[in-house]
């Protein structure tokens, strides 16, 4: 069984939004062990969706589109729909009654227009929508599926779940998915770790926020779902041997999630000093619940004063290395350890961009401390990109440059 997705809307041609409901649909059908084998992207125009749709209803045995169901003139899929299938639009009068119910609750002002929500095309079955008031519309005849959806992310992952009986059973194969995330190698040097064994693993990378940080995706599919367990544990113990301490985690762990489950395993706290990341690690940090247990603050030291004032780094220092220089960073770590008196300080100090540089300290050029009980280190990097780029860089570098000293640093 093979899916082509087709995916409506001026929008995602223009780069205004990014095609997530592509990936939204993909990993919902890879729960079944249906693979997505083509995405077309059209235009809001009834002819061209029309079009696409009689192709690939040809060639494909399900077909997800997803946008254009709301009811401005712009929406156009629910005619192409019944066009491309040469049915006509009924009016659903209980089912238009239950939205118009909705809109009151809401205070919307209910128009002619919106009677567009009680048209159904002929033959195809609702599917709910517990967050819009565009339905999802299911059609299946001789083991074909089309399933039209809403375009709002969170309303078409909703239509999705909700159409998922729907998908069970359609194959024997069972699916086994399992992600490897790693930092600190490029893609092109895992690859060159691997490529023995790169056809038995078959593993598909992306850069999930930063490049260096890469997940590592496996798939299996068969019919015996223990088979398929040992047969990812062998997979995942190459992996492991080859990569090493890239690894940091597995499926939905992340690089805070990780360095606070080591930090509350030995009762141990830490405060964050940062200048060119402006607080980002901090918000890294608390990206994750639980983390007043071990994260006590931080102290954003942009001014020099505030790093000597504050942080106790001193001006000899800051007026013979910098502000951006190896010692700073150091003074910064131990001085916000001292400050808030956790067990670790972390600091950040470089030239974010897009001005600033020189030939000596260039743009992307930041320093990254960690302070462990007394024992102190510095990662140096000079990272490519935008400012954005810079700081995002800059933090992950120095949680991940942590994550490795607490497990060498006892
Ligand atoms: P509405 O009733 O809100 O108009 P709709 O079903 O007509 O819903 P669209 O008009 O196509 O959907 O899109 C609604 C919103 O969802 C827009 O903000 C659009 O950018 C976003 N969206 C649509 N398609 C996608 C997609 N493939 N990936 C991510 N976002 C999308
Ligand atoms: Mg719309």
């Amino acid at each position: 069984m093979k899916a082509v997705v087709i995916s409506v809307g001026d929008e995602l041609l223009s780069g205004r939004t990014l095609n997530t409901n592509l990936r939204t649909i993909a990993e919902f059908l890879a729960r079944f062990g249906i693979p997505v084998v083509r995405n077309c992207t059209v235009r809001d125009d009834v002819e061209e969706i029309i079009k696409i749709m009689r192709e690939t209803l040809e060639s494909a045995d399900i077909v997800i589109v997803s946008g254009g169901l709301g009811i401005t003139v712009d929406d156009v899929t629910r005619e192409a729909i019944a066009r491309a299938m040469g049915v006509e639009l009924v009016f659903d009068e209980d089912f238009y009654n239950e939205v118009e119910k909705r809109m009151l609750e809401r205070g919307v002002k209910v128009t002619e227009e919106h009677k567009k929500y009680g048209l159904v095309p002929a033959g195809f079955e609702l599917i709910k929508n517990d967050y819009g008031l565009a339905p999802g519309y299911f059609y299946e005849k001789d083991g074909k599926i089309l399933l039209v959806l809403p375009g709002p992310p969170h309303e078409l992952r909703n239509v999705l779940e909700n159409a998922a009986e729907k998908f069970e059973g359609l194959t024997k194969k069972k699916v086994l998915v399992k992600t490897v995330k790693t930092f600190g190698l490029k893609e092109s040097d895992i690859v060159e770790r691997i490529k023995d064994v790169i056809e038995e693993l078959k593993p598909i990378g992306s850069y999930p926020i930063i490049p260096g940080m890469v997940d590592l995706r496996l798939t299996l599919v068969g019919e015996d779902e223990e088979k398929l367990e040992k047969e990812m544990e062998k997979k995942l113990d190459i992996l492991r041997e080859r990569l090493g301490d890239a690894i940091y985690g597995y499926d939905d762990d992340t690089l805070p999630g990780v360095i606070g489950k080591i930090l509350r395993s030995r009762g141990m706290t830490i405060a964050t000093a940062e200048s060119c990341t402006g607080g980002l690690v901090a918000n890294y940090i608390t990206d994750v619940s639980g983390s007043s247990d071990y994260f006590k603050g931080g102290v954003v030291s942009y001014w020099n004063e505030v790093k000597s004032g504050v942080l106790g780094v001193s001006d000899v220092i800051l007026e013979h290395f910098g502000a951006v220089s190896e010692p700073t960073a150091v003074m910064m770590a131990e001085g916000v350890r001292k400050l808030l008196g956790t067990d670790v300080g972390i600091s950040t100090t470089g030239i974010a961009g897009p001005t600033g540089g020189t030939p000596e300290k260039p743009v992307g050029l930041v320093y990254m401390g960690v302070s462990i009980r007394g024992k102190t280190f510095v990662l140096r990097k000079i990272f490519k990109g935008d400012r954005l780029m810079v700081k995002k860089q800059a933090a992950l570098n120095l949680l991940d440059f942590l994550r490795r000293k607490l497990g060498e640093v006892q």
